[in-house]
């Protein structure tokens, strides 16, 4: 059973990775620089960038520059005051308006060596993983909006802010944040399950066991009450039984001799108190006819706890590693002798 959870487990996390294979992204390295108003050279660098679904994934270098108008770069228009003859540069774009293949391919179509694109307001330094089918080619990187701004203001200022856009390192869903909790949180309910499982199974055979063991206390006073109740008879000399041969105690195999004290059942049959006795309450049968001797006295066996008489005892199965069970104990019948089966001897011819 352990093996065929385990095997579904490994199925799932195949199908899983064969499924998000493909999703695999880069994160790209972003390093501006520039000089500032106290005519200090700032250098700025973080691994905050997002390469496209369908960016090329190199290392691109320019001068940021940002549309002309609107800063989200729409429109087949002129968006730049670029061409391709100038020194590299890289637009930097803010999203919305328009898909990312419309911005990426205007800033391409005047020459951009590379696209930036940085989020909406409100996301923070969150970034997506872009889809732009329609551009190939050319690296196109997605930035936080707070860092896509402190750009954009620096260029709106006149700044000359220089960008390296470098590769990074390689993205799965199963190395995110996210994918990491969720399978924390999975193997969490999964431990967690099968421990309260395992607990309930555990608790609720021991409280069985309990109750069975209590109603069989309970039922063993009963039957000896009930055993005092019988006939009882001391054996004289000239009495049928002590003369007769073939008259044996049936679970002594021994013949009756004056003096002793016997037992006459509900049936008639009569044995050796001491033998009949322990007899009675072991298997509450007469040895001779099986007429229930304890039920003929009004010992029921019928059980009051619920607990079904008729199904086969429990079984635990003992095993060693990698081998088959060697025995088979017996849970409930605590009070029988218990058999041990030991199957090692299968194969062996049958003794005797
Ligand atoms: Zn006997
Ligand atoms: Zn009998």
């Amino acid at each position: 059973m352990g093996n065929g959870k385990t095997q579904l487990a490994c199925l799932l996390l195949f199908c899983l990775l064969r499924h998000t294979a493909g999703f695999v992204f880069w994160t790209a390295m972003v390093e501006i620089s520039y000089v500032n108003n106290q005519n200090e050279t700032t250098d700025k660098y973080c691994e905050c960038g997002v390469f496209g679904r369908n960016s090329a994934v190199e290392r691109v270098q320019g001068l940021v520059t940002v549309p002309k108008g609107d800063p989200k770069g729409c429109g087949s228009n002129p968006v730049y005051n670029r061409n391709a003859s100038s020194p590299p540069w890289i637009a930097l774009v803010k999203r919305g308006n328009c898909t990312f293949s419309e911005k990426i391919l205007a800033a391409k179509h005047q020459g951009a060596a590379a696209v930036v694109v940085y989020n909406y307001e409100g996301t923070f330094n969150s970034t997506t993983h872009m889809s732009h089918p329609e551009t190939k080619g050319i690296v196109a990187i997605m930035i936080g909006n707070l860092q896509g701004m402190e750009i954009y203001k620096l260029v709106q200022n006149g700044t000359d802010v220089n960008l390296v856009i470098d590769v990074g390192s390689p993205h799965g869903p199963w190395m995110d944040a996210y994918w990491l909790y969720f399978l924390s949180i999975a193997f969490f309910i999964v431990t967690t399950a099968s421990i309260a499982y395992f607990v309930f199974i555990s608790a609720n055979r021991l409280y069985n066991l309990r109750m069975h063991r209590r109603s069989e206390r309970r039922l063993k006073s009963e039957a000896k009450k009930a055993i005092q109740r019988l006939q009882v008879r001391t054996l004289k000399r000239g009495d049928e039984e002590t003369t007769s041969d073939t008259t044996v105690c049936a679970i002594c195999i021994e013949s009756y001799k004056a003096g002793e004290v016997v037992t006459v059942l509900t049936c008639d049959h009569i044995f050796h108190k001491t033998c009949i006795e322990p007899w009675l309450l072991e298997r509450r049968t007469c040895p001779m006819c099986k007429c229930d001797i304890l039920k003929a006295l009004g010992v029921e066996e019928e059980d009051k706890d619920g607990i079904d008489s008729n199904s086969p005892p429990e079984v635990t199965v003992i095993t060693v590693a990698g081998g088959d069970a060697l025995y088979e104990v017996p849970l409930t019948d605590a009070s029988s002798p218990q058999y041990y089966d030991n199957r090692s001897f299968e194969g062996e011819p049958a003794r005797g």
